[in-house]
């Protein structure tokens, strides 16, 4: 069975970009491979150093949220990363490798400090990040990843590094890791940019019927349609896209034609679409509620998972030593 390895960085409890994008993906994938997942809280320490109080609770709420979605600890090994410190050596021993260049190249280093305007990522280990990402896939030696289109740059700096490590001790020690692309959708927010915790336009996975709602109705439509009586034009319009994720077929023809030929108004529109999300969700919500009150039994699933991890990371980085003549 070929491996997985993915993660998700707690910064706050998931969205519907966070659902669309990964975590359906991974309720798929525990089904037909051997699957690593992994709260990547240091990865949150990037941005969130100057005030990590919060990074505790949101560990705990990814955790949370990614059971769930359906996410089976029976079947997949699913952890947090700090309790695995091995990727804290293994990020060590590629820094000495990985050339500056091939860091400050990588485009989402650029989006992500375009994202996050507020927080100050000029910082060594924030610069530094492709490399723990790296670190954590190759620890596991991962045949694939899970990534869309836009991080396929990151993983090629990982097989990059691949080959320099090998290239430099002479040694072959990780599986080149693949990506395995997936068709998520680049899930917009409210106000149609990119969805994001930090500009305030997300829909949460437990989010209340009364918030879905609310929200559906502050959704950015067709900007040219500005009666009720005017055509408008649903391939522009997030309510829209927010259709193709939670409603069926004959729903999404209603809404066409209907915005096409001024059949419907937006109101109707959007309560469909409220009405769908929160149907669609229902079960989350029900399965988040039992988590209520229930860290310790949380913490310990974390730790069994990162009990089988730290098995495989410590063969890995074994192996990493010899072949850099530090086992001694
Ligand atoms: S009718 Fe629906 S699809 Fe058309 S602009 Fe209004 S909200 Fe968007």
């Amino acid at each position: 069975m070929e491996r997985i390895l993915a993660g998700i960085r707690p910064t706050g409890k998931l969205h519907w970009g966070n659902y669309f994008g990964a975590l359906q993906n991974w309720v798929q994938l525990q089904k037909k491979y051997e699957c690593f997942f992994f709260v990547a809280d240091w990865h949150s320490l990037t941005s969130e150093y100057a005030d990590s109080s919060k990074i505790k609770n949101w560990t705990i709420e990814v955790l949370k949220d990614v059971l769930s979605a359906g996410v089976d600890p029976d079947k997949v090994v699913l952890f947090i990363q700090s309790h695995v410190p091995e990727h804290a050596e293994l990020h060590l021993l590629l820094s000495m490798m990985a050339p500056l260049g091939w860091l400050e190249r990588v485009p989402t280093y650029k989006e992500m400090r375009q994202e996050l305007v507020d927080k100050d990522l000029n910082t060594y280990g924030f610069l530094g990040y492709p490399v723990l990402q790296s670190a954590d896939i190759l620890l596991y030696n991962a045949n694939k990843v899970p990534v869309g289109e836009d991080q396929l740059p990151h993983l090629e700096l990982t097989r990059e590094l691949v080959r320099r490590v090998h290239f430099l001790t002479g040694k072959t020690i990780f599986v080149e890791p693949q990506p395995l692309l997936t068709k998520t959708p680049r899930v917009p927010g409210m106000d149609r940019r990119k969805m994001s915790k930090s500009f305030g336009n997300a829909i949460y996975l437990d989010d209340e019927p009364k918030e879905i709602t609310a929200k559906a109705m502050q959704t950015l439509t067709d900007p040219a349609r500005k009666l009720r009586s005017d055509p408008g034009n649903p391939d522009v319009c997030t309510v829209y896209d927010f259709h193709k994720l939670v409603s069926d077929e004959a729903t999404l023809k209603w809404s066409d034609h209907g915005c096409r030929t001024a059949g419907i108004g937006c109101v109707e529109c959007k309560q469909a679409m409220a009405k769908n999300a929160i149907e669609y969700f229902k079960k989350f919500r029900e399965e988040k509620t039992k988590w209520d009150n229930k860290e310790a039994q949380l913490f310990e699933i974390a730790a069994e998972g990162s009990k089988r991890a730290s098995k495989v990371a410590r063969a890995t980085l074994e192996k990493v030593r010899e072949a850099l003549g530090i086992n001694y």
